[in-house]
């Protein structure tokens, strides 16, 4: 599965903001501006103005709208669900080259922040769905995660995300089962 390096990007910024909301724990790792400046930055967004506190809190709120398309939705409710949040935030597609290269933006000039990151997630997921199908957005298998994950990888096989250590650790589990079951040597 071949995306360009916006669209991986965008893709990636979109699990990293659902991911900031740990469903299982509770645990929110999105409560200030400076935490989404860190998200965004490193997925390298180049933040041109100070972020607000609606930023934040738009981007905050638009986190369940996002995994609601992960983990086997039926597709035709995912392309629904993204088509409609597309219209509620109003988007309006554009070439742009502020940055030297040229590429889309999906709202007017100087919209908010949050809503250039949203939108940009939001046709990067469709992107997804429309090049490689919905399939590929994904629920990690680890116990007790809950992380979403997009599995780029050719065979489409991916069963974990890679920012908490579930492979390996479901990988030491299976090895350890088989061990108890084959009894003391
Ligand atoms: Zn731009
Ligand atoms: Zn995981």
């Amino acid at each position: 599965m071949a995306l360009s390096d916006y669209t991986g990007r965008a893709v990636l910024t979109a699990v990293d903001l659902v991911n900031s909301q740990q469903v299982l724990t509770g645990q929110d790792t999105l409560a200030t501006e400076a935490e989404l400046a860190g998200l965004l930055g490193a997925r390298g967004w180049v933040l041109d103005r100070p972020l607000a506190a609606t930023d934040l809190e738009r981007l905050r709120a638009l986190r369940p709208r996002l995994r609601f398309v992960f983990g086997g939705t039926p597709v035709r409710k995912s392309v629904e669900d993204l088509n409609a949040l597309l219209r509620d935030l109003g988007a309006q597609p554009q070439l742009t080259d502020h940055d030297g290269d040229w590429h889309w933006h999906y709202v007017r000039p100087r919209a908010p922040l949050a809503e250039r990151v949203a939108t940009t997630c939001v046709v990067a997921l469709l992107t997804v769905i429309a090049d490689s199908g919905a399939a590929r957005l994904r629920i990690c298998e680890g116990a007790g995660c809950g992380n979403v994950f997009v599995d780029a990888s050719r065979p489409n096989s991916r069963r974990f995300c890679d920012t908490k250590g579930c492979g390996n650790r479901a990988h030491v589990t299976a090895y350890r089962e088989r061990r108890r079951q084959r009894g003391p040597e």
